[in-house]
């Protein structure tokens, strides 16, 4: 076999694998087997502020699988719609299901970049949103990663500026990890900066992601944004993070994705990080 029929067979290997994988998440979706589970952000000294939804699958033989294992058909032409539409009304029913509990958190949704690029995606939202008129617009969060502003930069700022005037607030997710992060902080409609946990990781021990964090969280500061800190994975963490001044935290110190149901007791059980005077001992 030479080289070049080696990678055609690679290609169709790929291919087929990720048309098996579109077939199993479409199945999924259609038998009701996809579920989001929402992980808890919370402010250093303060409450939860929010939750973030995740998708789950639960498979028949595998159990219950995170989105690594069928990413490719969150982003492809023939689901990416139908996923959107599905987390959009999912989410938003349960978080004005928590209004209705006296719970008011925000609900962060992901949103992938053939979605958000779709020209029907302004209007899915549109209609979740009036599907639960009890919910502020403000309540809803969408994610966005830089894929689909580097796809189609002029789309991508239009849509979310509208997306903006409707209410709805609008965070660059895994901030950091692309080239023009900078660019989109300063032309896209952005409230909040979600710093991918890549950085957060490594921010005890190498003094150049400490240097990166501390930079992009005093920018935030000054451009008005909020910053949220992705995978705060110890207490160490979270402290660091919050001597740097960094408002919000997410991770598994605070908490791991959870079923709808757990998060009121969560909730209700949650005590701050930090006490209001004091920027660096966790009192938990
Ligand atoms: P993301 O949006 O960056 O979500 C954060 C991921 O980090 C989640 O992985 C979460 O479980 C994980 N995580 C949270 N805290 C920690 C921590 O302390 N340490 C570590 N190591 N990880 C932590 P998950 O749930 O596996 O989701 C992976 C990615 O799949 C998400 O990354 C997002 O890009 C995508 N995704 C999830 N749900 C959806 C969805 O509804 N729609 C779309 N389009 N994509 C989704
Ligand atoms: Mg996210
Ligand atoms: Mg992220």
């Amino acid at each position: 076999m030479t080289a070049h029929d080696q990678q055609n067979a690679h290609m169709d290997q790929f291919q087929d694998r990720s048309m098996e994988i579109c077939r199993m998440t479409e199945e999924a979706l259609e038998q009701g087997c996809l579920v989001l589970h929402y992980q808890p952000i919370v402010e250093a000294q303060g409450g939860p502020v929010g939750v973030e939804a995740l998708l789950r699958m639960h498979h028949p033989e595998r159990g219950l699988l995170p989105p690594a294992a069928f990413a490719s058909a969150l982003d492809s032409p023939r689901l990416a719609r139908r996923i959107g539409q599905f987390v959009l009304a999912t989410a938003l029913r349960q978080n004005q299901s928590w209004h209705q509990q006296d719970i008011p958190l925000r609900v962060s949704i992901n949103i992938s970049p053939h979605h958000l690029l779709d020209p029907a995606f302004f209007s899915d939202l549109q209609t979740a949103l009036a599907a639960h008129p009890d919910l502020p617009a403000d309540a809803v969060e969408i994610e966005v990663t830089e894929t689909a502003p580097l796809q189609d930069f002029r789309k991508a700022q239009e849509v979310l500026l509208a997306c903006h005037q409707l209410g709805v607030r609008v965070a660059l997710d895994d901030f950091g990890t692309g080239s023009a992060s900078l660019t989109y902080l300063q032309k896209l409609p952005a409230h909040t900066i979600k710093i991918d946990q890549s950085f957060v990781r490594d921010i005890l021990h190498d003094p150049k992601d400490y240097a990166i964090v501390s930079g992009v969280v005093t920018s935030a500061r000054l451009l008005g944004l909020d910053v949220i800190a992705e995978g705060v994975e110890t207490l160490e963490h979270a402290a660091l993070l919050h001597q740097l001044q960094c408002q919000c935290f997410q991770g598994y110190a605070i908490a791991r994705p959870m079923p709808a149901e757990q998060i009121p007791d969560w909730v209700s059980r949650y005590n701050p990080l930090f006490a209001q005077d004091d920027s660096t001992n966790p009192n938990q």
